[in-house]
């Protein structure tokens, strides 16, 4: 597979109607296989990245409820030293976080440098869930895309690399998934009665990624679409993009002269 495949050109108008949740390349059990060394490679990597102190990673998680959001951040990172990996979920804003700017909340989480962040929803959620239920006139969040644009492209200047990742589902996956979640004990847990009212409002989410995607993919913060019916292929997709990126930079450990210390 060749990530860039999913990549959203800058500029490019995104049509989601357009690409098919259901893709798959390559039969599972070998991509299952190519999974776990993907998986090892990811974790040296991360280490790497870890060791040099410099770059910064920035992995942005968004999509529809059940998604897989939390899959993928398990497989992501099923490899990673805690040591300079961190995950943030954002959720409802707070009070405190209300009293702000919508990135002040986002700002404050990004990487620093050697680590890796994981956004499971993120500032996007500004021209999503907000323009949807139109939590803020429309003369404000249209100017979001700009500065969203504006924002990423300075943490991209100052060394972070984002990539962020749209995890494309069909509607009847999601059915079946929210279904999954209703008759299965062991995921009642994440049922939520919201998640069928926003459910309901499926095209209109769509219409709000369709616009967010097509307005903020740059070359410095792309985004990726994910096939991502099937959670194998949407693991292999996500890990194998990530390690590409990561393999680009040709990270190397500090090179630190010692003098021939021998320890007694
Ligand atoms: P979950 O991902 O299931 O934990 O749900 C988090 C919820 O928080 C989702 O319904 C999001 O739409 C909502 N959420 C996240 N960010 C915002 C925001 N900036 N404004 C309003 N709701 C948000
Ligand atoms: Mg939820």
């Amino acid at each position: 597979m060749n990530p860039n495949q999913y990549l959203v050109p800058p500029g490019q108008k995104v049509s989601l109607g357009d690409i098919n949740p259901d893709e798959t390349r390559g039969d599972k059990a070998t991509v299952k296989e190519e999974n776990s060394v993907i998986q090892m490679r990811l974790a040296e990597l991360q280490e790497l990245l870890f060791a040099g102190h410099d770059r910064k990673l920035l992995i942005v998680l968004q999509g529809m409820d059940t998604s897989g959001k939390d899959g993928t951040i398990r497989h992501v990172m099923g490899g990673f030293n805690p040591q300079g990996t961190r995950v943030v979920s954002f959720g409802k804003p707070s009070q405190e976080e209300l009293d702000h700017d919508y990135l002040w909340r986002v700002h404050r989480q990004m990487p620093r440098k050697g680590e890796v962040m994981v956004f499971n929803r993120s500032h996007y959620e500004d021209v999503l869930v907000v323009r949807v239920h139109e939590l803020v006139p429309k003369s404000v969040w249209k100017k979001r895309y700009d500065q969203i644009r504006a924002f990423e492209q300075m943490l991209a200047d100052e060394g972070t690399l984002i990539l962020k990742f749209f995890l494309h589902i069909s509607r009847e996956e999601q059915r079946a998934r929210l279904q999954a979640r209703i008759d299965n004990p062991k995921k009642r847990w994440k049922f939520q009665h919201a998640d069928l009212e926003e459910r309901e409002r499926w095209d209109d989410y769509h219409q709000a990624y369709e616009d967010a995607i097509s307005r903020t993919s740059t070359e410095g913060a792309p985004w990726y679409i994910v096939p991502a019916n099937q959670k194998w292929y949407r693991n292999y997709v996500v890990g194998a993009t990530i390690a590409q990126v990561l393999e680009g930079l040709h990270l190397k450990y500090p090179k630190i002269d010692l003098p021939e210390i021998v320890v007694t």
